[in-house]
């Protein structure tokens, strides 16, 4: 039985679709006091009423604020936001990031640095920011959204996204022992292909390619990573830090196309 983690103060960073509002939604689900963030306030503003709809009463709740994790002085806003309106925060899912397809050959540095600057350099932004209040919470929680794609798997057009999620794993090792004085653990969450809207970007091809390598033969649902990064924030995960959790399916399984065949 694991204790409650109802009326914890949770952020989440792209909290408004996908993945990060599946977290959000197991959490407020839990009973726990979300704050979730995007860049599109009229996206965030009706996620967070969905979502509030679905939270565990009497602590329960989500709100939004819009803003950029590529953005110092947002993240620094975000963390301000989260103390007046939650009182302070206990767990902190950087979850936000986005994953354009670029071939080495011809990447602009402009996408290299939108990659890169979203998804590596707007965790260790949003961490920062965070900081303070992680340490007065006193079981202050760190969990990012990795992938399979970079720490374990490569795949043709994600050399800059595959460089930043396994620079996240490098960032987090780091941090949990510098952050483990303060109480704070620091984790990392790998899904595999997860069902969200910005998977359903990449078609239907992409996703029907991926289904059949993947042995339990469907994608992921997001309350499937929300159900990990749950388990992170939980009491009995607290001797847990700078270590990761595959949510994947066991796509990362077979060692060729004809050990799938079998099944
Ligand atoms: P998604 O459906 O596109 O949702 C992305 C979320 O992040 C949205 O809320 C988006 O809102 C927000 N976001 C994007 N850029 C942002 C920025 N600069 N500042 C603040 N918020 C931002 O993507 P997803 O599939 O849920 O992916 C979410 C995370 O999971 C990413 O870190 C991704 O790398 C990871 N992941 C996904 C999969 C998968 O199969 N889906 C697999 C492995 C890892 P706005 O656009 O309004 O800002």
């Amino acid at each position: 039985m694991f204790t409650s983690i109802a009326g914890r103060a949770v952020v989440v960073t792209g909290g408004t679709r996908g993945i990060g509002k599946g977290i959000a939604a197991v959490f407020a689900r839990s009973g726990a006091r979300v704050l979730i963030t995007g860049r599109d306030s009229d996206v965030a503003r009706a996620a967070a009423a969905e979502l509030d709809a679905q939270a565990l009463a009497p602590h329960g709740e989500v709100s939004f604020v819009q803003a950029d994790v590529a953005s110092r002085e947002d993240c620094r806003r975000v963390a301000a936001i989260a103390q007046e309106r939650l009182g302070g925060i206990d767990v902190l899912c950087a979850n936000a990031g986005i994953f354009p397809d670029a071939r080495l050959v011809d990447m602009t540095e402009e996408e290299l640095d939108l990659v890169l600057g979203t998804n590596l350099k707007g965790t260790v932004l949003t961490v920062q920011a965070c900081l303070p209040a992680l340490a007065s919470s006193g079981r202050g929680r760190v969990i990012l959204t990795s992938s399979i794609t970079g720490p374990i798997t490569g795949f043709p057009g994600w050399t800059h996204y595959g460089a930043s999620k396994a620079g996240q794993l490098g960032f987090m090792r780091t941090a949990a022992i510098e952050l483990a004085p303060s109480g704070i653990t620091v984790n990392a969450v790998l899904p595999g292909n997860i069902a969200t809207e910005g998977l359903a970007d990449l078609g239907e091809d992409y996703a029907a390619g991926m289904t059949a390598a993947i042995p339990l033969r469907r994608l992921g649902t997001v309350d499937e990573i929300g159900y990990a990064a749950l388990f992170f924030a939980t009491d009995e995960a607290a001797y847990i830090t700078g270590q990761t959790i595959v949510v994947d399916g066991g796509q990362v399984l077979p060692e060729s196309p004809e050990a799938m065949a079998g099944i």
